[in-house]
């Protein structure tokens, strides 16, 4: 009996053994399913698991990640890359959603992270409210701004009263943190032999104010990404007409191919002044289309690579108008057009050098192809502006390399020109265009009052455009002020004011 028992016993737990192997091994294998094997991070499955559990009372943000252009960065640089790209990405998200339950990885190159909303005491109001200077002054999105604005408003005591004045101040919170994180994941991915500008859209939806379930807020981020890629916005926030949305994006998108078969676009004409006798000596040429303006129309041309064809027809309609006029006419010519020898040869035959300049932005020349194509447009006698200069990442270094004729000032820097701080950066961009060395002649552009005006006269600068002086005008009013001879800028009533 005595052994009998003992037998019972070691099979017992020789079975107990074996349960707690097999429940460990089913554990593991379990919590393995729920993780990506690339970033270690948890998975859809692990999301689909939870999903119940990560909603609860507290507002939360479903903000959906992706990879701007994954599918780009493998084609053109190998899987190994793109893998490294995400693992990167991973671990920056990672940094930014350290809690448990927060952030997983949805799909090759898509993240969704669970946060609590802002939670405001009065500390976070102040925050805001002593920050909205300096908010004022960064590039933010009108939406942002707008938001800062009403809780100014609202903070100094207007009739809105606290709750009101809690609500936008959240939101504005919300914008910030969006913000910074489009900027932590913003940074140039170093690779061995590159640096690889990496991107990541960011769509957002609220719970419970889009919905109580995951899924559908998950549905919803997912639409306000899209969103967010299509019109190049940091992050975009759902909301309820964003799929109607689609359908007119969609609907301008083949209106603008057919815009551009037809050529479907009138031109209008800036002038451009010499600073010294304040006479019209050029004018920009700039595009106007019925459906949109110019900051919707040129990047969705871009998107669907339209940007050569509207160049072309640009430059056709101001190479036979110039040819009416007394002075000089400035293209825009978009990087798709510098960097192509093709496109850039075609203007070649286009366009008199003698009535066309052309003005390029720095995104045009950062490859060395474009800078020969530039070279080759300036031996042919064109005079090239860079434009925008001083917006974005200047490349400095480029500069010598590049073959101009002009620097026209970012609008930016002309209108803080009363600010000592910007206005060194202008004085010294100004002495670097007039070292011997360069001899570049300085536009200033963005002009919209006297004072700034003014201001440009103490430093050496050439030229000046901007609404102050003229808006853009249709031709047959260029061709008045021109045959008038009443260029010079004091005519403008605005300059008087
Ligand atoms: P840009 O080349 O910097 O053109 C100057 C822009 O500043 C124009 O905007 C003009 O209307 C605006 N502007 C002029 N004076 C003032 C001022 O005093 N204050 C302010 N706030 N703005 C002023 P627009 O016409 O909306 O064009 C926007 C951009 O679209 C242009 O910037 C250019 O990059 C692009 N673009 C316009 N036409 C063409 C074109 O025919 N071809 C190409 N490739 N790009 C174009
Ligand atoms: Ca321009
Ligand atoms: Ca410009």
């Amino acid at each position: 009996v005595r052994s009998e028992q003992t037998m019972m016993i070691s099979l017992v737990s020789e079975l107990t053994d074996q349960a707690v192997k097999l429940i460990q091994l089913l554990e593991k294998e379990k919590n393995f399913a729920e993780r990506d094997s690339l970033t270690g991070l948890p998975n859809r499955l692990a999301l689909e698991q939870r999903a119940s559990l990560l909603l609860g009372a507290q507002p939360k943000l479903i903000i959906m990640f992706n990879i701007h252009r994954l599918t780009y960065i493998n084609e053109q640089y190998g899987r190994d890359i793109g893998d490294m790209v995400i693992a990167i990405v991973a671990e920056r998200l990672g940094k930014l959603f350290p809690g448990e339950g927060q952030l997983f990885k949805v799909a090759g190159d898509e993240f969704l992270a669970v946060l609590d909303d802002a939670t405001l005491d009065n500390g976070a109001l102040e925050y805001v409210a002593l920050d909205h200077a300096a908010l004022e002054d960064s590039h933010l999105e009108q939406d942002a701004f707008d938001h800062i604005t009403l809780n100014r408003g609202a903070y100094e005591g207007s009739a809105q009263g606290m709750s009101g004045a809690k609500e936008e101040t959240k939101k504005s919170l919300r914008s910030k943190r969006l913000e910074a994180i489009h900027q932590a994941l913003h940074v140039p991915v170093e690779l061995p032999d590159r640096v690889l500008s990496v991107q990541v859209d960011i769509g957002v939806a609220l719970y419970p104010e889009h919905g109580a379930d995951l899924f559908d807020l998950w549905r919803k981020a997912n639409l306000a990404l899209l969103k967010a890629r299509m019109h190049h916005k940091r992050y975009q926030l759902f909301y309820p007409g964003v799929e109607t949305s689609f359908l007119r994006d969609l609907s301008l998108k083949s209106s603008l191919r057919i815009a551009v078969q037809h050529g479907d676009f009138t031109l209008v004409f800036q002038p451009i002044y010499d600073l010294a006798s304040e006479r019209i000596v050029a004018a920009e040429v700039l595009l106007r289309w019925d459906e949109a303006a110019p900051d919707v129309l040129i990047p969705l041309a871009e998107e669907l690579g339209l940007m050569a064809e509207i160049d072309h027809f640009v430059l056709t309609q101001a190479n036979a108008i110039s040819k009416m006029l007394p002075v000089p006419l400035a293209v825009n010519l978009s990087p798709t057009t510098v960097a192509h020898k093709k496109d850039a040869g075609h203007i070649l035959s286009l366009a008199d050098p003698q009535r066309i300049t052309l003005e390029v932005t720095e995104h045009a020349v950062t490859n060395a192809a474009a800078v020969k194509n530039l070279r080759r447009l300036q031996k042919a006698g064109f005079k090239i502006a860079l434009d925008d200069f001083g917006k974005g990442y200047s490349h400095l270094a480029l500069l010598p390399e590049l073959p101009l004729t002009a620097l026209k000032l970012d609008r930016f820097f002309v209108q803080h020109i009363h600010e000592p701080r910007y206005r060194i950066i202008l004085e010294s961009i100004v002495a670097i265009a007039k070292h011997e060395a360069y001899r570049l002649e300085l536009v200033a552009e963005g002009i919209e009052d006297r004072a700034s005006l003014n201001f440009l006269r103490s430093l050496n600068i050439d030229r000046v455009q901007g609404y102050a002086l003229s808006r853009p005008l249709p031709l047959e009013d260029l061709q008045k002020k021109l045959h008038r001879g009443d260029n010079s800028f004091y005519n403008d009533r605005k300059l008087h004011g």
